[in-house]
């Protein structure tokens, strides 16, 4: 999943990054509102972790602002204290849930589960394709029932594919969903993620599920892609 950070406090920012690039997830960090603002309406997130006391606009502001321009979002708030008002405050303008400093990181990944897991499909919280299946709760990946390790990225990656089968996806498209903003669309790293990714899922069996589509991208299908 891709999330952006929004947090003016270097060190606070870059425990969150840190943390959830552990968790496999692709972060961008923001250290005001004026920038988290326009990141978050020109990228796509999954999830936004939004100061609420931040340099040039507040929190409150840009959740605000997002959600009149159309950006839905889920928006995670981050309180000084656990104040009431900011809790209200935060919540009438749109943000999805409220945490307030200082927290346990623990805390942080639950409400961040609980917010994708509210975000995905909630009737069919596990993907598949044939016989492929990737529970994105438990992480755990099989294919005809044996099961398959995989690294935080090349996991990320599945995830993303599965989440659009039968779809051709770019390697730039890939790059701004699996990687955070710093990736250099011009470099191989995705088409040897994609390599190692289709040794561990398609090797050994009859049907291949990714497929290259030489000079547009990528395509995670069952049905043999158009030549
Ligand atoms: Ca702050």
């Amino acid at each position: 999943m891709k999330i952006l950070v929004v947090e003016d406090e270097e060190r606070v920012a870059h425990f969150i990054q840190k943390g959830l690039k552990e968790e496999g997830h692709a972060v961008d960090v923001s250290y005001d509102g004026e920038d988290g603002e326009f990141l978050a309406e020109v990228n796509d997130y999954d999830l936004i972790i939004l100061d609420l006391m931040l340099p040039k606009k507040n929190g409150i502001v840009v959740c605000r602002e997002l959600r009149a321009s159309g950006v839905a979002t889920p928006v995670l708030m981050l309180t000084a204290r656990d104040s009431v008002e900011d809790k209200v405050r935060g919540l009438d303008a749109g943000a999805d849930d409220y945490l307030p400093k200082p927290f346990a990181f623990e805390e942080l990944l639950a409400r961040v589960r609980a917010l994708l897991r509210r975000q995905s499909d909630n009737k069919s919280p596990v993907l598949s394709m044939a016989d492929l299946f990737l529970d994105p709760i438990s992480r755990r990946v099989t294919r005809n029932n044996t099961p398959i390790r995989l690294t935080t990225k090349e996991y990320a990656l599945l995830e993303y594919l599965l989440r659009n089968p039968d779809k051709v996806l770019s390697r730039t498209l890939i790059g701004e969903h699996v990687w955070d903003m710093n990736f250099d669309p011009e470099s191989n790293v995705i088409d040897v993620y994609v390599s190692h990714l289709r040794s561990k899922i398609d090797k050994g069996h009859d049907i291949a599920l990714l497929h290259t589509l030489r000079g547009q991208g990528y395509l995670l299908s069952d049905n043999s892609p158009p030549a």
